[in-house]
């Protein structure tokens, strides 16, 4: 073969291969905090953002494929730090339904509702470091999957009598059962080690601090950061100054204070939110108003809206004792979150979505309206969804913000979500990596 033939082989090698798309005459929101920017146009190639900037700034490459937005928003796409992965089918949750299948099904479902990132929060089976690995390999068209694989709990400890998830975390009783643990999950490289630390309300065993701690110093041994179920707010100040990375929920017990404040501050200690969390807990004891709402049920099967709205299930949540305070931990959280950004804490944007009656894709869309119910600006809540998410991710360089260089992971709306963050849900279309998911 002649050098000639292989150097035209090759230019075509490359022609069919790059794959570049033009999209243009839309109203940017770019998740930096900047205002909103009318005739903006974005190139983008091999599933990056090439440029990004004014329309009449734009040239077209040869051959793009050119997408036509006017009238359109585009925001980047929602990154969920506090997910469960796999294990729920209807409304059962169990470690045997993790399959490819299932796991797939609920990306898909982020996907559709504009989350295209998910931070599976210590519930998964080793299946989900094969899936991260293949989407990492290439250009993924369900959310992205980060992990913090098999988590942590003491001996017979919160989680572990919440029906399907016994065997589910790792149950440690000293030191050197965390060593143990640890030298098993770290060489699977999770994104994030987690440690259930509660007794739900007095009901369960919770770990004891010194054993959290152990696993928190275990974990930055190997260069990995440690996220906390927590409750009470000792826990939170407690974990807080023996270095955790973040409270994977709001402090629900009390009020924070500038002790706390202080402690997250000096350690760089990360808030999440998980606001609609609290909403689950008590919004199925009535027939919750968003059974009827068109934006949920796409998103769920028949059966679980009868089931929901059925007299059965309601009765069994009236029945918990404590149904009275859940209202009260919700405020209470709402309150802390806020308290925490307005002191300067970092944030980011979380939802434990994913266990039975927490609906992906649907409960991110309630979170920023309970955000927004907290005091949250519909600016603030975008850049803590992309640019603030994609930090704590360690992200930053390829996801986040609508920039040049970053993968194209975005959402087109047809109303403005910085007038109000519920028109978010006035999803177009969904890309994740330059693919349109939807
Ligand atoms: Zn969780």
């Amino acid at each position: 073969m002649n050098v000639r033939l292989l150097l035209t082989l090759f230019a075509c090698t490359i022609a069919v291969s790059a794959e570049t798309m033009v999209l243009r005459n839309f109203t940017l929101i770019d998740g930096s905090g900047k205002a909103p920017a009318a005739a903006s146009a974005m190139i983008v190639n091999d599933g990056r953002i090439q440029w990004v900037g004014p329309l009449a700034s734009l040239k077209v490459p040869p051959g793009a494929q050119t997408v036509d937005l006017s009238g359109k928003f585009v925001m980047p796409g929602i990154i969920n730090l506090h997910g469960h992965l796999g294990n729920v089918v209807e409304l059962t949750q169990d470690a045997n339904n993790f399959t490819r299948q299932n796991v797939e099904k609920q990306l898909k479902t982020y996907a559709e509702y504009g989350v295209t990132s998910v931070l599976s929060m210590g519930s998964d089976q080793p299946l989900v470091y094969d899936m991260r690995a293949e989407q990492r390999a290439g250009r993924s068209a369900i959310a992205r999957i980060y992990t913090a694989g098999k988590g942590f709990t003491g001996i017979n400890g919160y989680p572990t009598a919440v029906p399907g998830m016994k065997g589910v975390p790792y149950e440690v009783g000293t030191a050197a059962a965390v060593e143990a643990a640890m030298n098993e999950l770290a060489p699977k490289k999770p994104d994030f080690v987690k440690i259930w630390v509660d007794d739900h309300l007095g009901k369960e065993k919770k770990i004891p601090t010194e054993i959290s701690a152990a696993i928190i110093a275990a974990a930055r041994k190997k260069g990995l950061r440690t996220c906390a179920h927590i409750f009470y707010y000792e826990d939170a100040k407690a974990l807080a100054e023996r270095g955790l990375y973040a409270c994977a929920h709001s402090v629900r017990d009390r009020e924070v204070d500038n002790a706390l404040i202080q402690v997250m501050k000096k350690n760089g200690t990360w808030q999440l939110g998980t606001l609609v969390r609290e909403l689950s807990t008590f919004a199925f004891a009535k027939r919750a108003d968003f059974l009827d709402d068109p934006f949920f049920v796409k998103g769920v099967s028949p059966s679980i809206i009868a089931t929901l709205g059925g007299e059965a299930y309601q009765k069994r949540i009236q029945g918990d004792k404590d149904l009275p305070q859940y209202p009260k931990f919700l405020a209470m959280a709402q309150k802390n979150f806020k308290k925490l950004f307005d002191a300067g804490i970092k944030v980011g944007f979380a939802t434990d979505s994913g266990p039975p009656a927490r609906f992906s894709g649907f409960f991110e869309h309630k979170e920023m309206e309970l955000m927004a119910a907290a005091g949250f600006t519909p600016t603030q809540i975008i850049t803590i969804f992309s640019k603030n998410s994609a930090e704590f991710l360690g992200a930053s360089k390829d996801l986040g913000t609508l920039e040049a260089g970053h993968w194209a992971d975005m959402v087109v709306l047809s109303r403005n979500p910085v007038s109000d963050i519920k028109n978010a849900r006035t999803i177009e279309s969904v890309y994740i990596a330059g693919n349109r998911v939807r």
